[in-house]
C-alpha cells in the first residue's frame, strides 16, 4: 500500500504496520487448512500444590507449527480465529486433545490419581450452543470424569455477563466441571459479582505475582492479596497463582494462603511426555 505525499511521489505508510497486516492476514486465511493439517500442538504446564509442592493437574496451552513461520504462539493467532470463528473447532479440538491425554495420564496414575486438565475457553464458545454436549461427548469418549477437568475463563469475557452467557457454564458446573476465572485482577473487577458467577477457581493474574519479587515484598501489594486471597476463600472458591518466577515469590504466595501455582519456577509449557516425568519424579518423592 503507497499512499501520496504530494506531487507524484509516493512513500510506503508504515512498512512494519503493512508487514505484520499482511502476516495477520495470511495466518487467518491458513488457519482452517492448518486445522486440518494438524498444525496445532497442545503444551502443558504443570499446576503445583504450594502446600507440599506436589503436581496437581496442568494447564493445556495450544501452539501453532506453522510451516514458514515456526512455531507461532496463541497471541498470535486466538485473536484471528476469534475474530473468524475458527475458534470453535480449534477450541473444541483442544478441548478433546487435552482431555484424551489426561486420561491417559490418569490411567497410568491409577483411579486415586487427582491429577486434572485446565482447558481455556474462549467467549466466543460460551456463545456457541455446542459447548455443553460437546463437552459430555468428549469427557465420556476419554472416560474421564468432569471432577477433572477445569475450564478457564477469562475475568474480562465475564464482566457484564448476563444469564444466557453464564447458563451454560451453570450447566457444566453443576455436572462438577470447575470453571476458573482466569487472569483475575486485569478487568475492573467487581468483587461483588463473584457471588452470581459460577466459578470455582480464582486465577490470581501474573502481575500480583510480579509484586512478589521482593522479599519481603511490598506491604501494599501483600495486602492487597492477603485481602483478595481471604475473600476468595470466603467464597470457597481456590486460588492459583500464575507466573511465578522465582522460590521468593513461591514462598510468599504460599504464607498469604494460595493455594496451587503455575510458573518457570516449576516448570515452562512442555510436550506432554515430560509432564508425565515430572509428576512421576514427584509421586516417588
Ligand atoms: P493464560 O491462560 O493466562 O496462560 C498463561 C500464560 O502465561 C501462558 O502463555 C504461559 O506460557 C505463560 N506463563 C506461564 N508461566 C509463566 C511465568 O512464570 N512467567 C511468564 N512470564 N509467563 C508464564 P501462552 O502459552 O503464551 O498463552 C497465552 C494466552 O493464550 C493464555 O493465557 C490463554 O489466555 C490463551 N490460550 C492459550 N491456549 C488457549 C486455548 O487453547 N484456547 C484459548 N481460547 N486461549 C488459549
Ligand atoms: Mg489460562
Ligand atoms: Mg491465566
Ligand atoms: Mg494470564
Amino acid at each position: 500500500r503507497a499512499k501520496s505525499a504530494g506531487g507524484n511521489r509516493f512513500e510506503l505508510a508504515d512498512p512494519e504496520a503493512d508487514a505484520r497486516a499482511i502476516t495477520r492476514h495470511g495466518l487467518t486465511t491458513a488457519l482452517p487448512a492448518a486445522l486440518d493439517r494438524g498444525e496445532f500442538f497442545i503444551e502443558y504446564q504443570p499446576l503445583v500444590h504450594l502446600g507440599d509442592g506436589s503436581v496437581r493437574g496442568a494447564e493445556a496451552l495450544v501452539r501453532w507449527l506453522h510451516p514458514q513461520h515456526g512455531v507461532l504462539g496463541p497471541d498470535r493467532f486466538i485473536p484471528l480465529a476469534e475474530h473468524t470463528g475458527l475458534i470453535v473447532p480449534l477450541g473444541r479440538w483442544v478441548l478433546e486433545e487435552s482431555v484424551r491425554q489426561a486420561g491417559e495420564w490418569r490411567e497410568r496414575g491409577g483411579d486415586s490419581d487427582p491429577f486434572r486438565i485446565n482447558v481455556n475457553l474462549s467467549p466466543c464458545q460460551l456463545t456457541h450452543p455446542g459447548l455443553v454436549q460437546d463437552t459430555v461427548d468428549i469427557l465420556e469418549r476419554a472416560g474421564v470424569a468432569p471432577e477433572a477437568l477445569c475450564l478457564e475463563v477469562t475475568e474480562s469475557a465475564l464482566i457484564g455477563a448476563d444469564d444466557d452467557l453464564l447458563k451454560p457454564l451453570r450447566r457444566l458446573a453443576e455436572m462438577g466441571v470447575d470453571i476458573a476465572l482466569d487472569d483475575f485482577g486485569t478487568g475492573y473487577s467487581n468483587l461483588a459479582n463473584l457471588r452470581r458467577l459460577p466459578v470455582s477457581v480464582l486465577k490470581l493474574d501474573r502481575s500480583f505475582t510480579q509484586g512478589m519479587q521482593q522479599f519481603p515484598a511490598d506491604p501494599v501489594d501483600l495486602k492487597i492479596v492477603e485481602g483478595i486471597v481471604s475473600l476468595a476463600h470466603s467464597l470457597n472458591l481456590a486460588v492459583t497463582v500464575e507466573g511465578v518466577e522465582t522460590g521468593a515469590q513461591a514462598e510468599q504466595l504460599r504464607i498469604l494462603g494460595c493455594d496451587t501455582a503455575q510458573g518457570w519456577y516449576y516448570a515452562r509449557p512442555g510436550p506432554p511426555d515430560r509432564l508425565h516425568q515430572l509428576a512421576l519424579v514427584d509421586a516417588t518423592g
